[in-house]
């Protein structure tokens, strides 16, 4: 029988953290991945020779000194990860469209800051509270900082006000708490749901510097890879647990995976979507309330994409940039599942390389999409699904094109759909149950999986445990590893890391 010290479960960017983070800390590891390749989320797939994201587009974090910057130094791939920051004007455009009215934000936390002092004159006030509110619990929060990242991170007084609530003690005007919230979009949780502190742990990275990856998450991909071989980390794709067996004091001793294969190790860390965690565990291991505590988890939007080109463009005044489309002031209603009507779209437009060559510009549109409107199609897989689905998708990818149009009238003629999905494709090749961007919801009064499980040697990291999107996902592992490796240990790697 194989032993290891610990397995890794999913290779999305949490995985692929975690993975290398024991290597390097001395620990044999094996990784698995249900679905043919690893990367999860990061993964890129190509139309017409022309390369799309699946999930991951654009993050903070890089600006000098950011959390992400330090992680991929840690991981020794900073090198290999090169932002491409989008920093030209237009490059982030908000857009409230039944009002008309844009504003052309620039990237910077001060920068953004005074930017909205000259469109809401009256407002500066209101304005400098909530950027300070932001950078304090940005300060504060403790797992920001990799050198004294722990489980329990310290709670503020932002951790139990809703967003909503503190934008109603700063201003009145409405196209200003839509700015100051319309990050909501970015991790799926409304204001009025989401913590303050949740919302600035994540926002204060997005005001402080937005970029995109040069070959999206591939670039992540190849460079994790890389290492991989160097650590010895063994990987198996098409890979999943059925079942943990010989489980003795809480501890699981063998695992079974899906081919028959039995696996012994001393730990297995989880990085899925909780409710197919839970599928794997043992029940009688698992208390009724801990049981009833996943299954009312709330599990965040997905999202319907649109992946174009705009053909012919000249790819010297092509973005990369991020406009944001909102029919509505109110971002609670942009995320409310029962919203009738267009929902907030994301254009984000960069130049991509082509597998032959050549230079494309690239359009990748978002919408909120919700699982429970398209239950009527749950049954079907990708490739074979009811007419009346194309139909529906037919509509959106029409409404997204006119949506573009308008805001890009220049490429009115050459704006070319090559694929869209919807969350059910999302589901189905992410293996994430409803096709969520962000798994579980990180909202008041959600306490979601995280550190260790009640079966003593497994764990819980990923996207839904503390924040969502790339950066939360990877400061998750690096918590969890922190935990496996021990404290003492793991602050002497780190420390040792990030003097190099
Ligand atoms: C459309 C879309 C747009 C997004 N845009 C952004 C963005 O611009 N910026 C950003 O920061 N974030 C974005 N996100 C969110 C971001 O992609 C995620 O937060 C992050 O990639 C999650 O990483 P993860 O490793 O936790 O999960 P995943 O990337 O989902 O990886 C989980 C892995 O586990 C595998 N798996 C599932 N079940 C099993 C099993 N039983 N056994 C073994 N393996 C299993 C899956 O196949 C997958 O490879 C977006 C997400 C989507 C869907």
């Amino acid at each position: 029988m194989k032993s290891y010290d610990h397995i890794v479960v999913g290779a999305g960017i949490s995985g692929l953290t975690l993975s290398l983070l024991l290597a390097m800390n001395g620990k044999k590891v094996l990784l698995l991945e249900k679905g043919a390749r690893i990367g999860g989320s990061l993964n890129r797939f190509y139309k017409e020779s022309v390369p799309f994201d699946t999930g991951f587009h654009f993050t903070g974090g890089f600006a000098r000194g950011g959390i992400l910057t330090d992680m991929l130094h840690v991981l020794g791939i900073g090198e290999q990860i090169k932002p491409v920051f989008l920093n030209a004007p237009g490059s982030g455009l908000f857009i409230f469209e039944k009002d008309n009215l844009t504003y052309d934000m620039p990237s910077g936390t001060d920068r953004f800051r005074l930017k909205l002092h000259e469109y809401f004159p009256k407002e500066t006030q209101g304005i400098d509270e909530y950027f300070s509110r932001v950078k304090k619990v940005y300060a504060s929060t403790v797992s920001l900082d990799l050198r004294k990242i722990g489980l329990s991170a310290e709670t503020l007084e932002e951790d139990y006000q809703s967003l909503q609530s503190v934008l109603d003690s700063l201003t009145a005007d409405r196209h200003l708490q839509g700015l100051l919230s319309v990050f909501c979009v970015c991790y799926g949780v409304k204001p009025k749901e989401v913590s303050f502190a949740s919302h600035a742990r994540v926002s204060g990275g997005l005001f402080e510097s937005v970029a995109r990856i040069e070959n999206g998450g591939e670039a992540f991909i190849r460079a994790f890879s890389g290492s991989f071989k160097q650590t010895g980390i063994e990987i198996i794709c098409n890979a999943s647990i059925v079942e943990c067996a010989n489980i003795k004091n809480d501890t699981v001793g063998e695992f079974v995976l899906n081919n028959g294969e039995v696996i012994k190790a001393d730990h297995c860390t989880f990085t899925i979507h909780p409710q197919e965690i839970i599928k794997i565990l043992p029940r009688e291991h698992l208390r009724k309330a801990f049981l009833e505590r996943v299954a009312s988890f709330e599990t965040s939007n997905g999202f319907f994409a649109v992946s174009a080109i705009a053909e012919g463009a000249d790819p010297q005044q092509f973005g990369p940039s991020i406009a944001s489309l909102l029919p509505d002031t109110d971002i609670n209603a942009l995320l409310d599942p029962d919203l009738k009507g267009d929902g907030a779209l994301a254009v984000i437009r960069s130049v991509e390389t082509g597998k032959d060559g050549k230079k494309y510009c690239v359009v990748n549109a978002f919408e909120p999409e919700f699982y429970h409107n398209l239950e009527q199609w749950s049954d079907s897989s990708v490739g074979r699904r009811p007419r009346d689905y194309y139909e529906y998708k037919t509509k959106k990818v029409k409404r997204i094109g006119e949506r573009f149009r308008q805001i890009y009238p220049q490429y009115r003629d050459n704006f070319k759909v090559l694929d869209a999905a919807s969350v059910l494709t999302f589901r189905d090749y992410l293996f994430s149950p409803e096709g969520n961007a962000y798994g579980i919801k990180q909202k008041m009064g959600q306490f979601n999986l995280f550190g260790k499980l009640p079966l003593v040697n497994i764990y819980v990291a990923g996207q839904s445990a503390v924040l969502p999107g790339i950066v939360g996902a990877m400061l998750s592992s690096f918590i969890v590893a922190r935990n496996l490796v021990g404290k003492e240990n793991f602050n002497r790697f780190i420390e040792g890391e990030l003097a190099n």
